[in-house]
Protein backbone atom coordinates (compact mmCIF):
# COMPACT_ATOMS: atom_id res chain seq x y z
CA UNK A 1 0.00 0.00 0.00
CA UNK A 2 1.01 3.72 -0.99
CA UNK A 3 1.84 5.52 2.09
CA UNK A 4 -0.77 7.45 3.30
CA UNK A 5 -2.72 6.49 0.13
CA UNK A 6 -7.07 7.05 1.48
CA UNK A 7 -10.50 7.87 -0.55
CA UNK A 8 -12.30 10.57 -1.16
CA UNK A 9 -15.76 10.17 -2.23
CA UNK A 10 -18.21 12.46 -3.58
CA UNK A 11 -21.54 12.95 -3.18
CA UNK A 12 -24.41 13.03 -5.58
CA UNK A 13 -28.12 14.08 -5.11
CA UNK A 14 -27.29 13.94 -1.96
CA UNK A 15 -26.04 17.08 -1.87
CA UNK A 16 -28.83 18.73 -3.38
CA UNK A 17 -31.57 17.46 -0.58
CA UNK A 18 -31.52 21.11 1.33
CA UNK A 19 -32.82 20.16 5.30
CA UNK A 20 -32.28 16.56 4.77
CA UNK A 21 -28.94 16.58 3.91
CA UNK A 22 -27.07 16.66 7.43
CA UNK A 23 -29.36 13.29 8.11
CA UNK A 24 -28.21 12.10 4.62
CA UNK A 25 -24.92 12.68 4.83
CA UNK A 26 -25.25 11.16 8.46
CA UNK A 27 -26.20 7.86 6.62
CA UNK A 28 -23.72 7.70 3.82
CA UNK A 29 -21.36 8.04 6.22
CA UNK A 30 -22.36 5.02 7.91
CA UNK A 31 -22.42 3.17 5.12
CA UNK A 32 -19.70 3.73 4.20
CA UNK A 33 -18.24 2.88 7.03
CA UNK A 34 -19.64 -0.33 7.62
CA UNK A 35 -19.27 -1.53 3.86
CA UNK A 36 -15.39 -0.26 4.73
CA UNK A 37 -15.24 -2.93 8.22
CA UNK A 38 -14.48 -6.10 6.33
CA UNK A 39 -11.42 -4.70 4.58
CA UNK A 40 -9.80 -3.05 7.93
CA UNK A 41 -9.97 -0.33 10.32
CA UNK A 42 -10.82 2.66 8.47
CA UNK A 43 -11.65 6.07 9.93
CA UNK A 44 -14.37 7.88 7.86
CA UNK A 45 -15.86 11.34 8.08
CA UNK A 46 -16.84 14.06 6.02
CA UNK A 47 -16.22 17.65 5.27
CA UNK A 48 -17.46 20.08 2.57
CA UNK A 49 -19.53 17.29 1.05
CA UNK A 50 -16.78 14.80 0.49
CA UNK A 51 -16.27 12.22 2.53
CA UNK A 52 -13.17 11.20 4.28
CA UNK A 53 -11.77 7.35 4.35
CA UNK A 54 -8.91 6.88 5.24
CA UNK A 55 -6.65 3.21 6.44
CA UNK A 56 -6.13 3.06 10.01
CA UNK A 57 -3.32 0.57 9.96
CA UNK A 58 -1.13 -1.10 7.04
CA UNK A 59 -3.02 -4.46 7.14
CA UNK A 60 -6.08 -2.82 5.45
CA UNK A 61 -6.92 -4.32 2.11
CA UNK A 62 -7.05 -1.13 -0.30
CA UNK A 63 -8.16 -3.13 -3.27
CA UNK A 64 -11.35 -4.67 -1.83
CA UNK A 65 -11.85 -1.49 0.06
CA UNK A 66 -11.76 0.43 -3.47
CA UNK A 67 -14.13 -2.36 -4.75
CA UNK A 68 -16.48 -1.66 -1.63
CA UNK A 69 -16.75 1.94 -2.04
CA UNK A 70 -17.84 2.14 -5.17
CA UNK A 71 -20.77 -0.28 -4.79
CA UNK A 72 -22.29 2.15 -1.86
CA UNK A 73 -25.34 4.29 -2.70
CA UNK A 74 -24.88 7.76 -2.84
CA UNK A 75 -21.36 7.85 -3.99
CA UNK A 76 -21.14 9.18 -7.27
CA UNK A 77 -17.56 9.04 -7.64
CA UNK A 78 -14.20 7.35 -5.95
CA UNK A 79 -10.68 9.13 -6.23
CA UNK A 80 -7.74 7.46 -4.72
CA UNK A 81 -6.03 9.94 -3.04
CA UNK A 82 -2.51 11.17 -1.24
CA UNK A 83 -2.60 14.04 1.36
CA UNK A 84 0.23 16.33 2.06
CA UNK A 85 1.02 19.56 3.42
CA UNK A 86 -0.78 22.53 1.64
CA UNK A 87 2.69 23.82 -0.15
CA UNK A 88 3.09 24.31 -3.82
CA UNK A 89 6.81 22.01 -3.09
CA UNK A 90 4.68 19.04 -1.04
CA UNK A 91 2.23 19.23 -4.12
CA UNK A 92 4.76 18.25 -6.34
CA UNK A 93 6.83 16.19 -4.42
CA UNK A 94 3.75 14.14 -3.93
CA UNK A 95 2.87 14.04 -7.64
CA UNK A 96 5.82 12.95 -8.99
CA UNK A 97 6.08 9.65 -5.98
CA UNK A 98 2.45 9.08 -6.32
CA UNK A 99 1.96 9.39 -10.29
CA UNK A 100 5.68 8.30 -11.21
CA UNK A 101 4.20 5.72 -12.74
CA UNK A 102 0.59 7.48 -14.47
CA UNK A 103 3.57 9.85 -15.76
CA UNK A 104 5.93 6.94 -17.23
CA UNK A 105 2.98 6.15 -19.24
CA UNK A 106 1.02 9.22 -20.84
CA UNK A 107 2.51 11.78 -23.80
CA UNK A 108 0.73 14.34 -22.17
CA UNK A 109 -0.65 16.01 -19.12
CA UNK A 110 -2.59 18.74 -17.07
CA UNK A 111 -3.11 19.89 -13.40
CA UNK A 112 -6.47 20.49 -12.35
CA UNK A 113 -7.31 22.28 -8.99
CA UNK A 114 -9.82 22.92 -6.70
CA UNK A 115 -9.76 24.80 -3.36
CA UNK A 116 -12.24 23.91 -1.00
CA UNK A 117 -10.30 26.25 1.36
CA UNK A 118 -11.80 29.62 0.31
CA UNK A 119 -8.30 31.14 2.57
CA UNK A 120 -5.84 29.45 0.42
CA UNK A 121 -3.67 32.07 -0.89
CA UNK A 122 -3.52 30.74 -4.35
CA UNK A 123 -6.85 30.31 -6.56
CA UNK A 124 -7.13 27.42 -8.45
CA UNK A 125 -5.84 28.48 -11.86
CA UNK A 126 -2.85 29.47 -9.69
CA UNK A 127 -2.29 26.58 -8.38
CA UNK A 128 -2.37 24.46 -11.36
CA UNK A 129 -0.40 26.81 -13.00
CA UNK A 130 2.20 26.79 -10.39
CA UNK A 131 2.06 22.19 -10.10
CA UNK A 132 1.98 22.27 -13.38
CA UNK A 133 5.09 23.88 -14.54
CA UNK A 134 7.10 22.37 -12.02
CA UNK A 135 5.43 19.24 -13.12
CA UNK A 136 6.60 19.92 -16.92
CA UNK A 137 10.23 20.03 -16.04
CA UNK A 138 10.30 16.91 -13.73
CA UNK A 139 8.63 15.21 -17.00
CA UNK A 140 10.34 16.93 -19.75
CA UNK A 141 9.28 14.00 -21.78
CA UNK A 142 5.24 14.39 -21.37
CA UNK A 143 3.73 18.05 -22.90
CA UNK A 144 1.13 19.91 -21.08
CA UNK A 145 -1.93 19.56 -22.98
CA UNK A 146 -5.08 21.56 -21.35
CA UNK A 147 -7.66 20.15 -23.98
CA UNK A 148 -7.27 16.44 -23.94
CA UNK A 149 -4.35 14.91 -22.04
CA UNK A 150 -3.55 11.35 -21.46
CA UNK A 151 -3.36 12.29 -17.65
CA UNK A 152 -5.27 14.64 -15.35
CA UNK A 153 -3.73 15.57 -12.20
CA UNK A 154 -6.14 16.54 -9.73
CA UNK A 155 -5.05 19.04 -6.49
CA UNK A 156 -7.87 19.70 -4.44
CA UNK A 157 -6.71 22.14 -1.10
CA UNK A 158 -9.29 20.82 1.82
CA UNK A 159 -9.39 21.74 5.40
CA UNK A 160 -6.28 20.30 6.67
CA UNK A 161 -4.37 18.93 3.78
CA UNK A 162 -4.12 19.16 -0.17
CA UNK A 163 -4.65 15.96 -1.48
CA UNK A 164 -3.22 14.50 -5.00
CA UNK A 165 -5.45 12.23 -7.63
CA UNK A 166 -5.67 10.75 -10.76
CA UNK A 167 -9.25 10.90 -12.03
CA UNK A 168 -12.13 9.51 -10.06
CA UNK A 169 -13.80 6.82 -11.23
CA UNK A 170 -17.82 6.44 -11.14
CA UNK A 171 -19.42 5.11 -8.14
CA UNK A 172 -22.91 3.66 -7.71
CA UNK A 173 -24.58 6.51 -7.65
CA UNK A 174 -28.43 6.66 -6.16
CA UNK A 175 -29.18 7.83 -2.79
CA UNK A 176 -27.96 5.94 0.65
CA UNK A 177 -30.33 2.84 1.68
CA UNK A 178 -32.28 3.93 4.41
CA UNK A 179 -33.37 7.41 3.07
CA UNK A 180 -35.35 5.80 0.62
CA UNK A 181 -37.96 4.45 2.76
CA UNK A 182 -38.77 0.40 4.34
CA UNK A 183 -40.15 -2.18 1.86
CA UNK A 184 -40.90 -5.95 0.90
CA UNK A 185 -39.18 -7.19 -2.30
CA UNK A 186 -40.30 -9.95 -4.04
CA UNK A 187 -37.21 -12.09 -4.61
CA UNK A 188 -38.01 -15.08 -7.36
CA UNK A 189 -34.87 -17.17 -8.32
CA UNK A 190 -34.99 -15.59 -12.07
CA UNK A 191 -33.11 -12.34 -14.09
CA UNK A 192 -35.79 -9.61 -13.00
CA UNK A 193 -36.41 -9.58 -9.54
CA UNK A 194 -32.90 -9.06 -8.55
CA UNK A 195 -32.55 -6.11 -10.78
CA UNK A 196 -35.24 -5.15 -9.24
CA UNK A 197 -34.47 -5.13 -5.73
CA UNK A 198 -30.82 -3.59 -6.32
CA UNK A 199 -33.10 -0.48 -8.86
CA UNK A 200 -34.77 0.27 -5.83
CA UNK A 201 -32.14 -0.40 -2.95
CA UNK A 202 -30.20 1.91 -5.17
CA UNK A 203 -33.08 4.66 -4.57
CA UNK A 204 -32.46 4.11 -0.85
CA UNK A 205 -35.14 1.64 -0.08
CA UNK A 206 -34.30 -0.59 2.59
CA UNK A 207 -35.08 -4.16 1.48
CA UNK A 208 -37.13 -7.28 3.15
CA UNK A 209 -37.05 -9.99 0.56
CA UNK A 210 -39.93 -12.17 0.28
CA UNK A 211 -39.67 -15.70 -1.19
CA UNK A 212 -42.42 -18.34 -2.16
CA UNK A 213 -41.42 -21.92 -2.04
CA UNK A 214 -43.45 -25.17 -2.80
CA UNK A 215 -42.09 -28.25 -1.52
CA UNK A 216 -42.15 -31.13 -2.87
CA UNK A 217 -42.79 -29.01 -6.23
CA UNK A 218 -39.65 -26.40 -5.83
CA UNK A 219 -36.27 -27.63 -4.85
CA UNK A 220 -34.24 -26.71 -1.75
CA UNK A 221 -31.55 -25.96 -4.30
CA UNK A 222 -33.67 -23.15 -5.78
CA UNK A 223 -34.69 -21.89 -2.33
CA UNK A 224 -30.16 -21.54 -2.18
CA UNK A 225 -29.88 -20.30 -5.04
CA UNK A 226 -32.56 -17.42 -4.09
CA UNK A 227 -30.40 -16.97 -0.85
CA UNK A 228 -27.66 -16.51 -2.55
CA UNK A 229 -28.76 -14.24 -4.94
CA UNK A 230 -29.50 -11.94 -1.82
CA UNK A 231 -25.98 -12.71 -0.43
CA UNK A 232 -24.97 -11.22 -3.59
CA UNK A 233 -27.14 -7.82 -2.74
CA UNK A 234 -25.98 -7.58 0.29
CA UNK A 235 -22.26 -6.26 -0.95
CA UNK A 236 -24.87 -3.10 -1.90
CA UNK A 237 -27.57 -3.23 0.41
CA UNK A 238 -25.75 -4.81 3.89
CA UNK A 239 -27.55 -7.54 5.32
CA UNK A 240 -31.01 -9.02 4.09
CA UNK A 241 -33.54 -10.27 5.95
CA UNK A 242 -35.49 -13.15 3.49
CA UNK A 243 -38.72 -14.46 4.18
CA UNK A 244 -39.20 -18.03 3.15
CA UNK A 245 -42.68 -18.41 2.54
CA UNK A 246 -44.68 -21.69 2.55
CA UNK A 247 -47.16 -21.54 -0.72
CA UNK A 248 -47.15 -25.42 -1.81
CA UNK A 249 -50.96 -25.32 -0.06
CA UNK A 250 -52.06 -22.35 -1.70
CA UNK A 251 -50.87 -23.46 -5.26
CA UNK A 252 -52.66 -27.27 -5.09
CA UNK A 253 -55.98 -25.44 -3.31
CA UNK A 254 -56.43 -23.26 -7.04
CA UNK A 255 -55.41 -26.01 -9.20
CA UNK A 256 -58.21 -28.03 -7.75
CA UNK A 257 -60.74 -25.16 -7.26
CA UNK A 258 -60.07 -22.34 -10.29
CA UNK A 259 -60.20 -21.91 -13.81
CA UNK A 260 -56.73 -22.94 -15.15
CA UNK A 261 -56.39 -19.37 -17.26
CA UNK A 262 -56.33 -17.69 -13.70
CA UNK A 263 -53.71 -20.03 -12.03
CA UNK A 264 -51.28 -17.56 -12.54
CA UNK A 265 -53.06 -14.49 -11.91
CA UNK A 266 -54.63 -15.90 -8.29
CA UNK A 267 -51.19 -17.44 -7.45
CA UNK A 268 -49.65 -13.64 -7.95
CA UNK A 269 -52.68 -12.06 -6.03
CA UNK A 270 -51.88 -14.82 -2.98
CA UNK A 271 -48.40 -13.50 -3.42
CA UNK A 272 -49.21 -9.79 -2.96
CA UNK A 273 -51.56 -10.69 0.13
CA UNK A 274 -49.17 -12.56 1.81
CA UNK A 275 -45.91 -10.20 1.10
CA UNK A 276 -48.22 -7.22 1.74
CA UNK A 277 -48.86 -9.04 5.50
CA UNK A 278 -45.39 -9.44 5.83
CA UNK A 279 -44.97 -5.64 5.37
CA UNK A 280 -47.19 -4.37 7.87
CA UNK A 281 -45.55 -6.92 10.23
CA UNK A 282 -42.89 -5.00 9.31
CA UNK A 283 -43.37 -1.67 8.73
CA UNK A 284 -42.61 -1.69 5.12
CA UNK A 285 -44.55 0.91 3.13
CA UNK A 286 -44.04 -0.79 -0.76
CA UNK A 287 -44.15 -3.63 -2.36
CA UNK A 288 -41.24 -4.29 -5.19
CA UNK A 289 -41.19 -6.75 -8.13
CA UNK A 290 -39.58 -7.35 -11.36
CA UNK A 291 -42.55 -7.36 -13.42
CA UNK A 292 -42.14 -5.83 -17.12
CA UNK A 293 -45.19 -4.62 -19.16
CA UNK A 294 -45.70 -6.74 -21.37
CA UNK A 295 -43.18 -10.06 -20.56
CA UNK A 296 -45.33 -12.93 -19.98
CA UNK A 297 -49.10 -12.95 -19.66
CA UNK A 298 -49.05 -11.83 -16.16
CA UNK A 299 -48.10 -8.85 -16.85
CA UNK A 300 -50.19 -7.57 -19.38
CA UNK A 301 -51.35 -4.36 -18.30
CA UNK A 302 -55.13 -5.83 -17.24
CA UNK A 303 -53.33 -8.54 -15.57
CA UNK A 304 -51.21 -6.05 -13.24
CA UNK A 305 -54.40 -4.29 -12.49
CA UNK A 306 -55.95 -7.64 -10.95
CA UNK A 307 -52.81 -7.92 -9.19
CA UNK A 308 -52.74 -4.84 -7.71
CA UNK A 309 -56.64 -5.27 -6.78
CA UNK A 310 -55.61 -6.88 -3.06
CA UNK A 311 -52.66 -4.39 -2.42
CA UNK A 312 -53.31 -1.28 -0.38
CA UNK A 313 -49.78 -0.31 -0.56
CA UNK A 314 -48.09 1.19 -3.68
CA UNK A 315 -46.47 -1.70 -5.54
CA UNK A 316 -42.83 -0.41 -7.00
CA UNK A 317 -41.80 -2.11 -10.76
CA UNK A 318 -38.82 -0.80 -11.49
CA UNK A 319 -38.35 -2.61 -14.72
CA UNK A 320 -41.72 -1.89 -15.83
CA UNK A 321 -40.76 -0.23 -19.12
CA UNK A 322 -37.05 -2.45 -19.43
CA UNK A 323 -36.62 -4.52 -21.90
CA UNK A 324 -35.47 -8.54 -21.37
CA UNK A 325 -31.85 -7.27 -22.98
CA UNK A 326 -31.26 -4.35 -20.64
CA UNK A 327 -32.48 -6.37 -17.79
CA UNK A 328 -29.94 -8.84 -18.48
CA UNK A 329 -27.01 -6.22 -19.47
CA UNK A 330 -28.06 -4.95 -15.67
CA UNK A 331 -27.86 -8.09 -13.98
CA UNK A 332 -24.32 -8.74 -15.58
CA UNK A 333 -23.34 -5.53 -14.55
CA UNK A 334 -24.79 -5.67 -10.98
CA UNK A 335 -23.19 -9.89 -10.83
CA UNK A 336 -26.58 -11.60 -10.22
CA UNK A 337 -26.83 -13.20 -13.51
CA UNK A 338 -24.56 -16.60 -13.37
CA UNK A 339 -26.86 -17.31 -10.69
CA UNK A 340 -30.08 -16.30 -11.70
CA UNK A 341 -29.64 -18.63 -15.02
CA UNK A 342 -28.99 -21.36 -12.98
CA UNK A 343 -31.60 -24.28 -13.96
CA UNK A 344 -33.85 -24.87 -10.58
CA UNK A 345 -37.96 -24.54 -10.73
CA UNK A 346 -39.47 -21.42 -9.38
CA UNK A 347 -43.19 -22.27 -8.09
CA UNK A 348 -44.24 -19.51 -10.83
CA UNK A 349 -43.27 -22.56 -13.71
CA UNK A 350 -45.15 -25.15 -10.97
CA UNK A 351 -48.73 -25.65 -12.37
CA UNK A 352 -48.44 -23.12 -15.53
CA UNK A 353 -51.47 -22.81 -17.66
CA UNK A 354 -51.74 -24.30 -21.30
CA UNK A 355 -53.50 -20.71 -22.02
CA UNK A 356 -53.45 -18.32 -19.87
CA UNK A 357 -55.96 -15.24 -19.90
CA UNK A 358 -54.14 -11.71 -20.96
CA UNK A 359 -56.96 -9.64 -20.80
CA UNK A 360 -58.54 -10.74 -17.45
CA UNK A 361 -61.38 -8.73 -15.80
CA UNK A 362 -60.78 -8.67 -12.17
CA UNK A 363 -65.08 -9.33 -11.38
CA UNK A 364 -63.80 -12.80 -13.23
CA UNK A 365 -61.01 -13.33 -11.02
CA UNK A 366 -62.73 -12.51 -8.22
CA UNK A 367 -65.14 -14.66 -8.96
CA UNK A 368 -63.26 -17.70 -9.92
CA UNK A 369 -61.23 -16.92 -6.60
CA UNK A 370 -64.26 -17.37 -4.31
CA UNK A 371 -64.22 -20.82 -3.96
CA UNK A 372 -61.11 -20.38 -1.50
CA UNK A 373 -61.08 -19.46 2.01
CA UNK A 374 -58.30 -16.78 0.95
CA UNK A 375 -57.98 -15.76 4.90
CA UNK A 376 -57.29 -19.20 6.00
CA UNK A 377 -54.84 -20.08 3.17
CA UNK A 378 -52.91 -17.47 3.93
CA UNK A 379 -52.89 -17.93 7.67
CA UNK A 380 -51.68 -21.23 7.34
CA UNK A 381 -48.92 -19.87 4.92
CA UNK A 382 -47.85 -16.85 7.35
CA UNK A 383 -47.83 -19.36 10.40
CA UNK A 384 -45.31 -21.81 8.22
CA UNK A 385 -42.97 -18.32 7.09
CA UNK A 386 -39.40 -18.47 8.91
CA UNK A 387 -37.00 -15.72 8.12
CA UNK A 388 -33.21 -15.75 7.90
CA UNK A 389 -30.32 -13.02 8.02
CA UNK A 390 -28.25 -13.14 5.03
CA UNK A 391 -24.77 -10.84 5.51
CA UNK A 392 -22.11 -10.24 3.09
P1 LIG B 1 -38.16 -13.25 -12.37
O1 LIG B 1 -37.14 -13.27 -13.44
O2 LIG B 1 -37.87 -12.25 -11.30
O3 LIG B 1 -38.43 -14.64 -11.81
P2 LIG B 1 -40.31 -13.46 -14.21
O4 LIG B 1 -40.22 -12.65 -15.39
O5 LIG B 1 -39.98 -14.91 -14.24
O6 LIG B 1 -39.52 -12.76 -13.01
P3 LIG B 1 -42.77 -14.03 -12.84
O7 LIG B 1 -42.26 -15.37 -12.52
O8 LIG B 1 -44.12 -13.87 -13.39
O9 LIG B 1 -41.83 -13.25 -13.78
O10 LIG B 1 -42.69 -13.16 -11.55
C1 LIG B 1 -42.92 -11.79 -11.56
C2 LIG B 1 -42.41 -11.22 -10.25
O11 LIG B 1 -43.07 -11.84 -9.15
C3 LIG B 1 -40.93 -11.52 -10.01
O12 LIG B 1 -40.10 -10.56 -10.61
C4 LIG B 1 -40.87 -11.46 -8.51
O13 LIG B 1 -40.83 -10.11 -8.05
C5 LIG B 1 -42.19 -12.07 -8.09
N1 LIG B 1 -42.06 -13.52 -7.87
C6 LIG B 1 -42.24 -14.52 -8.74
N2 LIG B 1 -42.02 -15.73 -8.17
C7 LIG B 1 -41.69 -15.49 -6.89
C8 LIG B 1 -41.33 -16.31 -5.77
N3 LIG B 1 -41.26 -17.63 -5.85
N4 LIG B 1 -41.05 -15.70 -4.60
C9 LIG B 1 -41.09 -14.36 -4.51
N5 LIG B 1 -41.41 -13.55 -5.51
C10 LIG B 1 -41.71 -14.09 -6.69
MG1 LIG C 1 -39.83 -15.94 -12.08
Amino acid sequence: MRQNEMFLLKLGEVVLKGLNRRSFEDRLVANVARRLKSCGSFQVYIRQSTIYAEPAMDSCDMEAAYAAVRQVFGVVSVARAVPCEKTVEAIVQTAKDYLADAFRSAKSFKVESKRADKNYPLNSIQISQAVGGELAEAFPDVAVDVHDPDLTVHVEIREKHAYVHAPAVPGAGGLPVGMGGHAVSLLSGGLDSPVSSWMMARRGVELEMVHFVSPPYTSRQAEDKVLELARLLTVYCGRLRVHIVPFTEIQEEIRKNCPEEYFTLIMRRFMMRLAQALARRAGAKALITGESLGQVASQTMMALGVTDDVTELPVLRPLIGMDKVEIIKMAREIGTYNTSILPYEDCCTVFTPRHPATRPKVEDVRAAEAKLDVEALMARSLEGEKWIWVKP
